[in-house]
């Protein structure tokens, strides 16, 4: 006897429950698939000629430009082969401030002459003007009446995805604003290759570029199709906004490193097919703590080609799963209760010569060098900690920063016991010259001992945002939705302008007061140590304790995005980001905008949504059900021979109870609708946004307050919404 209401969540139960796992098929070797649908080096070797490679190689290293009549070879190349892997159509594929990634389509088909034929020229490589004015610009277009075009971003090789040839590429203005994410970032990794070449030269004159790179680890949650269907805020909003915890979360924490279930397991292998033919290194996978929490990570890259691989495996997710009936979520929380997802941004500094830069080495000079890079990062994340935290500010991410679940908003490092006892010695080191004597000591005992000191680091702090592993930094508040290209933009300007300050204090004190080499960037190290000291935190993160010594230090604690996002437009950070020549205080005010702006677009849903549950699915049954106990109590007050108690009776107490809940819910929606037609209309994105997380957000709670329990009081066959339990169990 289910009802009316419930209909929908039987149903998609029943569907569910017939899904079997999907059978793929392996090769041998997965590594003999790897790349085979990428137009990499050796792609080149064949279609290309040596000229058109080596112009495309030049405009990889040193950004100069392609001649038209190499573009033209370079298309013509690339278009035989894509042809050849069953391509009938080419897109520039970009990265709008969306978060996510666009394509056109055009097909390589086209008539000249009157004839039927397959084209693709320099012209539709290197440019395209897809018609996009409705993507995000934060202003920009409307200010400067032009639209926006797309150019080849030839140091991301182009792919075959289906039956289209991708071709990476940046978006921008005419008057040549960034309107992208991936413009913004390639300008941070220049200034970054600038600035860390010039101080890796002090250490080795070889060194002629220096690439950050980034190994993102990717967390998602996957339910079955049908179910993610069946609630509409899980296929508008990418969480549930309501639902009682289950019985059974993951306090039994059985899930973390188990069994994968067999429908996973059958998803995750065609995935990793999927990534090895595009080029994507994955390699681990594991189930995380959660129950249906999974994570995926591929080797370590080069940031920029990192970002457009996390973009396009996001993507590729999407694509798989639904061939085995599943729906990923990206969301950063979707289910309270239970952890949310993040994406962990593992990064470091590498340079042409095959040298990790925030590796240790064999000689004191190595280790000299891996200090330099340390502790300038240091010094940059505590310089600009806020910025970095507006740059993973996103309504979903706002769950997990500064919510009840870890990473804090609060920025700081963890270097561990043995290096932080490293940077106390040097932070004793005496200013100026040198003595014979302290030389040999620093030589033999603190930076001589750095590479034992790392081989036993098994030191980890789970709970800080950004943390030393070892040979690289790994920023953990990163969202599990948000584009890396965000947070590695800022990270890599911040260390590229902290590199060229320390280079011109060093050259400074060499010519200036005649310091040896050594000596010089011993003295600056030893005075960013002391003035950085306040970032460095080495306890539980997730304390109380740690918030209150936080602001003690003056780190910024910034809670919800409008916050957060608000310092970006400071006058230090406006100067950081022209300085580096990153952004331009057009665009950064701009993107400033569409972040707001994305907030309050993304909480106006939640809250619609919250409107049509609540009237449409929840007060609808819980109506129904409470009829049940009416006509029940007066069916027991016609045949018992006293009248009944309402109040003391079981029905009338739950009937209470539930009526409690139905008015409590019908004035918190109420209540939050109201203020979010306020919210609408003040005048500025700003304000809009503030209001939106100061005054609607927190009706949110109190509506689920209700809710939820209304769901543990009544019957499971009026209840509308899948339940928690149900959602999550996939075999
Ligand atoms: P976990 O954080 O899960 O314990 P690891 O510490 O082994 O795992 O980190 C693994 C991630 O770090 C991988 O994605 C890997 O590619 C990345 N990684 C390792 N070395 C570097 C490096 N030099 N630069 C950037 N990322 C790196
Ligand atoms: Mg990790």
């Amino acid at each position: 006897m289910k009802t009316d209401f419930s209909q929908l969540r039987f149903n998609a139960l029943a569907q569910s429950s017939q899904q079997i796992s999907v059978p793929v098929s392996e090769p041998n070797r997965r590594s003999s698939l790897f790349a085979s649908h990428v137009f990499n080096d050796y792609k080149m070797l064949q279609y290309l000629t040596k000229e058109a490679i080596s112009a495309v190689r030049d405009a990889i290293t040193s950004g100069s430009k392609i001649e038209r009549k190499l573009a033209d070879q370079v298309a013509e190349g690339m278009k035989t082969w894509a042809i050849e892997m069953g391509a009938t159509h080419y897109t520039h594929w970009f990265q709008p401030l969306t978060g996510s990634t666009a394509e056109k389509h055009d097909a390589f088909f086209d008539i000249q002459d009157g004839q039927a034929l397959e084209i693709f020229g320099g012209a539709q490589l290197v440019q395209q003007e897809p018609d996009a004015s409705s993507f995000p610009s934060g202003g920009i277009r409307n200010t400067f009446e032009a639209r926006g075009y797309t150019a080849w971003d030839p140091s991301s090789p182009a792919f075959v995805y289906g039956t289209t040839l991708c071709i990476p590429t940046i978006f921008v203005s005419y008057t040549g604003e960034a309107l992208d994410n991936k413009a913004p970032l390639l300008r941070a990794l220049n200034a970054v290759d600038e600035a860390a070449t010039s101080v890796a030269k002090y250490f080795d004159k070889t060194v002629t570029k220096v690439n950050a790179t980034l190994g993102w680890e990717q967390e998602y949650f996957l339910i079955d199709k049908s179910l993610a269907s069946a609630r509409i805020d899980i296929t508008l909003t990418g969480r549930t906004l309501l639902g009682h915890t289950a019985a059974k979360g993951q306090q039994l924490e059985d899930h973390y490193f188990g069994v994968i279930p067999s429908r996973v397991i059958g998803f995750m292998s065609e995935l990793e097919k999927e990534c090895m033919v595009l080029g994507i290194p994955v390699k681990t996978r594991h189930n995380e703590v959660a129950p249906n929490q999974f994570e995926l990570a591929p080797v370590f890259e080069e940031a920029n080609l990192a970002v457009d691989h996390n973009l396009l495996l996001m993507d590729v997710m999407d694509k798989v799963a639904d061939k085995h009936h599943l729906k990923v979520l990206f969301h950063e929380k979707p289910f309270a209760g239970i952890n949310g997802s993040g994406k962990h941004n593992n990064w470091s500094l590498a340079t042409d010569t095959g040298i990790n830069l925030l590796s240790p080495g064999s000689t004191p000079m190595k280790n000299l060098q891996f200090l330099t890079f340390f502790i300038n990062t240091i010094k940059a994340v505590d310089t600009y900690e806020s910025l970095l935290r507006a740059s993973i500010a996103s309504a979903s991410n706002d769950h997990r920063l500064g919510a009840n679940e870890a990473p804090p908003a609060i920025f700081s490092i963890f270097i561990g016991k043995q290096l932080s006892a490293v940077l106390d010695e040097l932070e004793g080191v005496s200013l100026g010259k040198l003595s014979p004597q302290e030389k040999t000591e620093l030589k033999l005992n603190v930076v001589g001992k750095i590479p034992e000191i790392l081989m036993d680091n098994t030191d980890r702090n789970r709970t800080s945002p950004f943390a030393f592993t070892g040979n690289k930094f790994e920023m953990r508040g990163v969202g599990s939705k948000t584009n890396c290209a965000k947070p590695m933009t800022v990270l890599n300007t911040a260390v590229a302008q902290q590199l060229q300050l320390f280079k011109k204090e060093v050259d400074r004190l060499i010519d200036q007061k005649g310091l040896k080499k050594d000596e010089a960037i011993f003295n600056v190290l030893r005075e960013y140590i002391k003035s950085s000291k306040r970032i460095r935190f080495e306890g539980d993160g997730y304390s109380e304790a740690w918030e209150k010594e936080a602001a003690k230090r003056k780190l910024s604690n910034l809670k919800t995005t409008p916050e957060a996002v608000a310092v970006m437009s400071e006058k230090a950070h406006v100067t950081l980001f022209e300085q580096m020549g990153v952004l331009s205080s057009i665009e950064l005010k701009a993107r400033q905008e569409v972040e707001w702006e994305a907030y309050v677009m993304h909480t106006q849903i939640e809250g619609r949504v919250y409107e049509e549950l609540v009237y449409s699915q929840i007060l609808p049954s819980a109506l129904s059900y409470t009829n049940v106990l009416l006509d029940n109590i007066s069916k027991i007050n016609l045949v018992m021979e006293q009248v009944t108690d309402l109040e003391e009776s079981a029905q009338g107490q739950l009937f209470s109870e539930i009526n409690l809940h139905v008015q409590g819910l019908k004035k918190s929606v109420d209540t939050m609708t109201q203020a979010r037609k306020a919210a609408n209309k003040l005048a500025t994105t700003s304000e809009r946004a503030h209001a939106y997380a100061l005054e609607v957000k927190p009706m949110f709670s109190t509506i689920r307050i209700h809710a939820d329990q209304l769901e543990k009081l009544m019957s499971d066959i009026h209840w509308p919404l899948l339940k928690y339990r149900e959602l999550l169990q996939i075999r």
